[in-house]
């Protein structure tokens, strides 16, 4: 196995009194495929993992119990020290079992990490996402069967459609998916509890963002904010060299500087730019103060469009903001390289194999949500609100998700969005984020000295602004005759209806003609000057 990458990145599991097989299941996430059949007194098991060559890494037995384990955990040196006297469990699998042994359900509790397992324990099956769901885990739960799968379109075919639970959720929490009865999507920091013969589910909260707000004096507020991003960028380089996706704003800035700090030769970073936008000037400023290796990708705005249906195949989004985000990193990790080394096209069941260039990505994303940098806001009470109610909404967007960049082959990992990063981030006093007349203060003043002052201070630009993203995909709405006034809302249309075709229609993104979906939408617009969606 690749020490560099997870062990897995993705599972269908199933577990069931009787002994059926489920249908061979779609992802688009790219990784060696492995099964397993486990059958016990109780119940029988089968799992569909997809890894990077050592699947047992991924698979844990103890007690009678079963753990399937996708992505990675951030604190082993924490856990492990919770197990004296045991022999030191030595996959992140390993590690989650044991601890379920001392501590049950509570022992997703203490994980920091971004991952999602399914855990049989005879007439049970427990389902857990990491604090914040950044590993998307659905679910389909009926009696005497429990299925478990990091994409949803995993489950077209082997769920059960429209079980007679009330609001058509096993458990109230549960987040319903579109045009998908029966299925539902795991909260963020959640374990569900599920009684396998009766399919009576129990959910419990793992995690919460934080609801108070620290007062604290700006030297403390800045070294704690260093010191947690430090540890977070630390214990997501791994040993190889590490490649973080840079736009040359302070947060994959800070990221970048970070990584190439600890590591011991230089860094690898990319860029991308379209033909209407870039912020490779931005880039290599940063690139060239921190020494790395860096690359630019320049991709034509038309091809861009072209990947709307990869990333909403990827990240099983209909929110028209969100893949906004999304498309242009889904366009960047797609031209990192060819990392088509599956060895399991046909799903025969082969586990071997070098994947060769599939690589560890660090972003800066989502440091925004816990500081508020979306908003550039200066009132301090409209900044906090504005960060509770991101905090309060992220859930099932699915911004996240690893798939993006396991499309290509990639594992990738975002260290604002860990879980003690975060917790300190969100819970600072608004003043902190908001200072001396800068936004993100606390996280500038964080990598003042780590960073050339025209980056410490540079403007925030979404990613969609500086790859004219949001443009070129209103320009390409507003030629096919959508009227300005509606884009906005042809922009969702499109969205869902791409949606529904990869999503819930089993479509492979390369199948979807986007200037059809488009044309479609432009003639509901034509015909509904208010269309309703579907
Ligand atoms: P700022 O929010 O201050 O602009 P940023 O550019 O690093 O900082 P975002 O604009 O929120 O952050 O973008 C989210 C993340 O996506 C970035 O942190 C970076 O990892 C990645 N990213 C954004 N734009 C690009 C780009 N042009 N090339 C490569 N990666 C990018
Ligand atoms: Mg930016």
């Amino acid at each position: 196995m690749d020490a560099n990458l997870p062990a897995a990145i993705g599972f269908l599991a199933e577990v069931r009194q009787d002994s059926a097989r489920p249908p061979e299941p779609v992802f688009a996430a790219r990784a060696f495929r492995a099964r397993w059949h486990e059958r016990t007194a109780d119940r029988s098991l089968h799992t569909v993992l997809l890894h990077f060559g050592a699947p047992d890494e991924a698979y844990a037995r103890e007690a009678g119990r079963t753990l399937v384990f996708a992505g990675e955990l951030y604190n082993r040196d924490e856990l492990l020290g919770l197990l004296p006297g045991r022999v030191l469990p030595g996959s992140d699998a390993a590690l989650v079992i044991a601890l379920f042994d001392v501590y049950g359900i509570h022992a997703f509790r203490l994980l920091n990490g971004r991952f999602a397992a399914l855990l049989a324990d005879r007439e049970r099956a427990v389902a857990a996402t990491d604090h914040a769901g950044s590993m998307p885990l659905y679910v389909s739960v009926a009696p005497g069967q429990v299925l478990a799968a990091t994409e949803a379109k995993a489950l077209r075919g082997a769920a059960p459609r429209g079980r007679s639970f009330p609001q058509g959720r096993p458990f109230p929490q549960g987040r319903p998916v579109r045009r998908r009865p029966g299925i539902c999507q795991v909260p963020a920091g959640s374990v569900l509890d599920i009684q396998v013969s009766t399919g009576l589910c129990v959910a419990h909260r793992t995690w919460t963002p934080p609801a108070a707000r620290r007062i604290l004096p700006e030297d403390e507020a800045v070294d704690t904010v260093r010191r947690a991003l430090e540890r977070a960028v630390r214990s997501r380089t791994g040993p190889g060299t590490p490649l973080v996706v840079l736009s040359g704003g302070i947060d994959s800035s800070a990221v970048a500087a970070l990584a190439a700090h600890r590591s011991a030769g230089p860094i690898d970073t990319v860029s991308m730019g379209t033909d209407q936008a870039d912020e490779f000037a931005q880039a290599r400023v940063v690139a060239r103060h921190i020494g790395s290796v860096h690359q630019e990708i320049t991709v034509p705005t038309g091809d861009l469009l072209r990947g709307l249906p990869h990333a909403v195949w990827a990240a099983e989004c209909t929110d028209p903001d969100v893949i906004e985000y999304l498309l242009p990193l889904t366009a960047l990790y797609l031209r990192l390289g060819d990392t088509r080394n599956d060895g399991d096209p046909g799903g025969d069941g082969d586990t071997g194999g070098d994947r060769g260039t599939a690589r560890r990505i660090l972003t800066g994303y989502g440091a925004d949500i816990p500081l508020g940098g979306m908003h550039r806001e200066s009132r301090l009470a409209q900044l906090d609100t504005a960060v509770c109610h991101d905090m309060d909404t992220f859930d099932g967007l699915n911004e996240m998700t690893p798939t993006l960049s396991a499309m290509a082959g990639h594992w990738s990992t975002h260290p604002y969005w860990d879980r003690d990063v975060l917790d300190v981030l969100v819970s600072l006093e608004a003043g902190l984020k908001r200072r001396h007349g800068r936004d993100k203060w606390v996280l500038r003043a964080a990598l003042s000295d780590a960073l050339p002052h025209e980056v410490v201070v540079r403007p925030k630009l979404g990613v969609h602004e500086g790859s004219g993203t949001t443009s070129s995909f209103s320009r390409l709405l507003t030629d096919a005759g959508i009227p300005k006034g509606f884009v906005r809302q042809a922009k969702r249309l499109v969205v869902e209806e791409i949606y529904d075709q990869v999503v819930v229609e089993g479509r492979h993104p390369d199948e979807v003609a986007l200037d059809a979906v488009v044309e479609l939408i432009s003639e509901r617009a034509a015909h509904h000057p208010h269309p309703i969606p579907r």
